[in-house]
């Protein structure tokens, strides 16, 4: 049987980690979060010592490495690392600075895009990250490019640090923000960038509930 696959690419902070996963829920669909797998392999080089820009270092710990993905009682995506639950300690800090870096190692991306392929055979997906529509699924059924203004973005990610009751500055937050996009859209290998095909969702002026729907009838349209 041929398996329903919606890719949804975009910068940090457009919302889409949220989106993708409600839209998951609502399409019935598996919600595979990309960027936790990306964030595990960095934190694998943090906890090594390796500087996770140098693939001298971050390559050789890719064999062996025993990444799993899991879904808990409440459906949310967890991470495991050599079977150790690490869905909290990938979404510290130093560790979205270091996933950027890794996922620049051309090794890391070949290494993680076959995981990622399989999962798509076995499953209905939506699937989110930098890449998915451009390269991880080419084919894909329905593709978005979801993206909201530097500001709004860094708004969002201030406004979830306060509610964890994380300290934080709006203007440090811009700054990573554009920081990681730079390095994101920059990259030799597998650069983030709308896809030909993909349906663009700008979404700085829309809240979650109106960006759902917003992609719920961009979904609709293609797949029914
Ligand atoms: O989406 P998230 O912020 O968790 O992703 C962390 C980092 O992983 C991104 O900054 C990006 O460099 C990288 N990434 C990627 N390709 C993906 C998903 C994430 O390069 N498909």
């Amino acid at each position: 049987m041929n398996h329903k696959s919606v890719a949804i690419d975009g910068p940090a902070g457009a919302g889409k980690s949220t989106l993708a996963r409600r839209l998951a829920e609502k399409l019935g669909y598996l919600y595979v979060d990309t960027g936790a797998i990306y964030r595990t392999v960095a934190l694998t080089a943090l906890r090594a010592g390796a500087d996770p820009a140098d693939p001298a270092r971050v390559v050789p710990l890719l064999e062996g490495l025993d990444i799993r993905m899991g879904y808990g009682e409440d459906g949310v995506q967890r991470m495991y690392l050599g079977g150790e639950d690490v869905s909290q300690a990938i979404r510290e800090h130093r560790v979205s600075g270091a996933a950027s870096r890794v996922s620049a190692i051309p090794e890391v991306r070949s290494f993680l895009l076959e995981y990622q392929r399989r999962l798509t055979r076995e499953h209905d997906v939506v699937m989110d990250g930098r890449d998915i529509g451009t390269v991880v699924l080419p084919n894909a059924d329905v593709k978005i490019f979801l993206t909201a203004a530097p500001e709004a973005r860094a708004r969002r990610r201030l406004l979830e640090l306060e509610q964890r009751g994380e300290a934080a500055d709006f203007e440090n937050i811009l700054r990573d923000i554009k920081e990681r996009d730079y390095q994101d859209e920059h990259r030799p290998v597998a650069p983030l960038k709308q896809a030909e095909d993909a349906a663009l969702l700008d979404t700085t002026a829309l809240n979650l509930d109106q960006s759902l729907e917003a992609l719920l009838s961009l979904v609709k349209e293609k797949v029914e």
